[in-house]
């Protein structure tokens, strides 16, 4: 392993392998990655791969729109297929002041030019004659949303950077930061040290735990959410979009040959990513509820994984007053998965050139928590 480098990335998921690969391409010099285990083990292989344009605030709007235009070039640029699967997202509502908010986005949506429909209850009925249709008063509909597959653009990434020189450890578990006078000067790991003026905390749902060892309070909590496929089972021959049950706080989507069905997420931060009997009667629940046919589906298997929230939901990116050269990218709260193309560019246009030039990340910096700037996007797939 190198005893020095320019820039150590802490933790090889999709937004640290992003970061690694934007930060090769502008020629940042000595990039190194340090994984605890192997790339993608952390939320990024536990994710679902939603990629959406419907959200609630501009900047989380731009740093969609801008990824979108990544994952369109991804296969060209990257040599790996995405698998990027424009089937939509349906958000349903089901009380007017969700209806209330749906109209708001809809309207801030359409002024980024992003193709959303704002669809009444008998058009949804129309469109998805297998949902239970009693309590829905009206949902939105956006025919660019969709997925892709967290493992192939993680790969992507992961070879990418390995491509344009970036060296990635594995196995490799950063255990301290070092600092004098203000300034990063590297990171500690049970291998030896590395010197290095810029430390990037990419730690996912560990990213407080980097953080403390960098004498700081990054606000992120690891909260489990579980996921669980049925077996082969078919609703209908069309495309059935991913549908969000927003007052449940529930979603479903193909997979294969069967569905992807949402189970709870927690309420206390833990590191737990083992599945339970009831979650997962939860989510046959919220199924069979909204979509009274999947009665005849069966559960194959689930998997838990760790949403890592911040405080308002948003990200957390850029650089911390007080200790030059620490980076954040972190908080991404169930969405750093679809943003993360974007996230490694911002970041390394930060890095090499001062500033996040793609889009504006001020309005992300941990400083809003301190000055009480907090954004909010209710548009997100879980209840808390
Ligand atoms: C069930 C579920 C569904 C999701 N669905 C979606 C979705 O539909 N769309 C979407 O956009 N997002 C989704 N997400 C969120 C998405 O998975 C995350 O936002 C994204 O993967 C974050 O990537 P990351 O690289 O920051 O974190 P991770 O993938 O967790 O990577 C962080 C890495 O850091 C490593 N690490 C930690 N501490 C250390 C250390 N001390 N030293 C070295 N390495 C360390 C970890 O081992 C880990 O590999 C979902 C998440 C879950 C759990």
């Amino acid at each position: 392993m190198e005893k020095a480098a320019d820039v150590v990335i802490v933790g090889g998921g999709v937004i640290g392998t992003s970061i690694a690969y934007h930060l090769a391409l502008k020629k940042a010099g000595r990039v190194v990655v340090l994984e605890k285990g192997q790339c993608g083990e952390g939320s990024t292989s536990r994710c679902v791969g939603g990629i959406r344009s419907q959200f609630s605030t501009e900047i989380n709007i731009r740093f969609s729109l801008e990824a979108l235009k990544a994952f369109y070039r991804f296969k060209e640029e990257l040599g790996v297929d995405p698998e990027f699967r424009q089937i939509g997202y349906l958000f349903l509502a089901t009380t007017e002041p969700e209806l209330e908010v749906f109209k708001q986005n809809v309207a801030l949506q359409k002024k980024f030019g992003i193709p959303v429909e704002f669809l009444a209850s008998d058009e949804i009925e129309k469109r998805c004659p297998y949902l239970r249709m009693e309590d829905i008063l009206g949902g939105t509909f956006c025919a660019w949303d969709g997925y892709a597959g967290p493992s192939e653009v993680l790969s992507g990434f992961v070879s990418g950077a390995r491509r344009a020189g970036v060296k990635i450890y594995e196995g490799t578990e950063v255990i301290g930061i070092a600092q004098q006078s203000g300034q990063v000067t590297g990171v500690k790991t049970k291998q030896g040290t590395i010197d290095a003026p810029v430390v990037v905390n990419a730690a996912g749902p560990f990213a407080s735990i980097i953080g403390e060892m960098a004498g700081l309070k990054v606000p992120v909590k690891p909260l489990r959410r579980q996921v669980f496929v049925t077996g082969p089972y078919r609703l209908t021959d069309g495309t059935i979009p991913l549908t969000i049950d927003f007052h449940r706080g529930w979603y479903f989507r193909q997979e294969v040959d069967g569905f992807l069905l949402s189970g709870p997420l927690d309420k206390e931060p833990s590191y737990n990513v083992s599945t339970d009997y009831e979650a997962m009667v939860e989510a046959a629940e919220n199924a069979t509820y909204r979509v009274p046919a999947m009665e005849k589906a069966r559960i194959a298997r689930g998997w838990g994984g760790l949403y890592e929230i911040s405080p308002d939901n948003h990200a957390i990116l850029g650089s911390v007053p007080g200790l030059q050269g620490f980076i954040l990218a972190n908080g991404f709260s169930g969405h750093g998965f679809q943003h993360s193309p974007v996230v490694g560019q911002v970041i390394a246009e930060l890095v090499t050139g001062g500033r996040a030039t793609t889009i504006d990340i001020t309005p992300l910096s941990i400083e809003r928590f301190a000055k009480g700037e907090l954004l909010l996007e209710p548009m997100t797939v879980f209840k808390e």
